[in-house]
């Protein structure tokens, strides 16, 4: 059980309706400017369900959040989001692009 910093995340528009962006592919690593490793959605679930936890830090909060899986209703599959106790710098939507 690991627990792994997301840095970077790819975001695309779900393919139904209402519009809305999710995130398919993440970046995990120390370095917040480089990403060691590349994630996709699913590895991210599948390590999710072996007990493997998921994070971001805010570069000027210094404030760490928590990634969570969650439901999506309209897709009707899984998907990550910060845990709603995210603040500004760490949440998942405002990392930059990976
Ligand atoms: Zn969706």
């Amino acid at each position: 059980m690991a627990s792994y910093r997301i840095v970077c995340t790819d975001q695309a528009p779900a393919d139904k309706p209402p519009s809305h962006q999710h995130i398919v592919n993440v970046g995990t690593g120390t370095n917040p400017i480089r990403a060691d490793k590349r994630w996709s959605l699913q590895q991210v679930l599948d390590a999710m369900d072996k007990g493997d936890t998921f994070y971001t830090i805010g570069e000027r909060s210094g404030k760490r959040a928590e990634v969570d899986k969650y439901w999506c209703t309209p897709c009707g599959r899984w998907f990550i989001r910060s845990h709603a106790d995210a603040v500004q710098d760490n949440n998942l939507d405002n990392l930059p692009r990976c």
